[in-house]
């Protein structure tokens, strides 16, 4: 098996190395600083865990060189404009949006978009940073340097957040995990649920959405789009071109992880469509010391990143799959005393949505 190299040394370069060990492919996470010398990329697949990377010694080398699949797709679906330009010239529904160029435009953005506004930076955001929630009295308090820096869209009243992780192969054969539900508090993810039945007409309209994404790039691998549920119709919040936070469950709760998944396809190998015959929930560990008290529960599966602790950062997830839904509510309960009070209220979703 050809070995593959990941631009990009966080916690989902390592969980793809950790699915590409049982194949026997090697799986090389490598850091954007270090020396183009030291990466063994010029018989590798070239892979990324990030969607945009500084220039160094090793992204000059490494953005020109043909193994680099989907390299001229990152810089297209990182940047917010040229994302939502994508969507909408594919004719996919989004949240109403605008280029914010200068603070002139708030009367006309508030008349077009609604009461409530959300600026989101073009490049560099991430878990809700490089975002604003801005109403007409608030509007005044957005820093300067956002201007022609910063998209905006309407805030949706969305009932549920979603996400659909497909991947696609060399050939244009595409393959999809069942809808996720996903929980996000302060625009971090905090819970998914899965569901082996997901709700059939969201999960064609999904998968429809996406497959069409890919094609019309041309993407290989695995990617994933986020959406709002609004009545019965899905809106597209945004797209990572990479294995997914959402799509964690499927280490322990699909017949082929999302990691594993990706390596298949960039590596051009069979591309079945994964099983899944039992409910899956995942819990994210934020900002949260490990405590091998969770490890008494048989459900539990740790999945820990080896990270410094601090405030606010993905740290591990937990990921509990049984096929008797009560099983794992009562897991759910069982964790409440052992995660800290800002846990509870994901916890608790996580039961009702099962
Ligand atoms: P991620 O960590 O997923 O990359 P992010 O920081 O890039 O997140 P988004 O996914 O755009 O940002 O937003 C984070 C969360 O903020 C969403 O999951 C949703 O809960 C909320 N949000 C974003 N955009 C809107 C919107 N237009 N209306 C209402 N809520 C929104
Ligand atoms: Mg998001």
């Amino acid at each position: 098996m050809k070995p593959v190299c990941v631009l990009g040394n966080g916690q989902l370069g390592r969980m793809l190395r950790q699915a590409g060990e049982p194949l026997g492919i090697a799986v090389y996470p490598v850091g954007l600083d270090a020396e183009p010398e030291s990466v063994p990329f010029h018989h590798a697949v070239i892979t990324a865990e990030i969607e945009r990377w500084p220039e160094t010694a090793l992204t000059r080398e490494l953005a020109e060189h043909a193994a680099f699949v989907n390299r001229d797709i990152f810089p297209r679906l990182a940047d917010r404009l040229t994302q939502k330009q994508l969507l909408d010239s594919l004719q996919l529904p989004t949240a109403p949006w605008q280029l914010l160029a200068s603070a002139q435009e708030w009367p006309g953005v508030f008349s077009r978009l609604g009461e409530l506004a959300i600026v989101k930076r073009r490049v560099g955001g991430y878990d809700g940073r490089g975002q604003w929630r801005l109403r007409h009295d608030t509007a005044a308090t957005l820093p300067q340097e956002c201007y022609g820096e910063c998209i905006v869209e309407q805030g949706i009243a969305f009932s549920g957040e979603v996400s659909m992780v497909g991947a696609r192969s060399t050939d244009g054969h595409c393959v999809f995990y069942p809808l996720t539900h996903n929980l996000h508090e302060e625009g971090i993810l905090r819970a998914s649920v899965a569901l082996p039945q997901p709700d059939a007409r969201m999960q064609q309209q999904a998968e429809t959405m996406l497959a069409a994404i890919m094609n019309a790039l041309g993407y290989v691998g695995v990617m994933a789009m986020e959406c709002f549920i609004v009545g019965d119709r899905l809106l597209i919040n945004e797209l990572a071109p990479r294995v997914h936070n959402s799509g964690h469950w499927t280490q322990n709760g699909a017949s082929i992880s999302q990691f594993e998944l990706h390596l298949r396809a960039i590596l051009d190998l069979p591309l079945p469509k994964p099983v899944i015959d039992a409910p899956s929930v995942m819990i994210n560990l934020i900002g949260t010391d490990v405590n091998s008290a969770w490890l008494a529960l048989p459900l539990v599966h740790l999945h820990w990143y080896d990270k410094e602790v601090r405030p606010g950062r993905k740290v591990g997830h937990l990921n509990l799959t049984h096929s008797d839904r009560t099983q794992l509510q009562h897991t759910l309960q069982s964790l409440v005393p052992l995660l800290p009070e800002a846990y509870h209220s994901g916890l608790q979703w996580a039961q009702a949505t099962l």
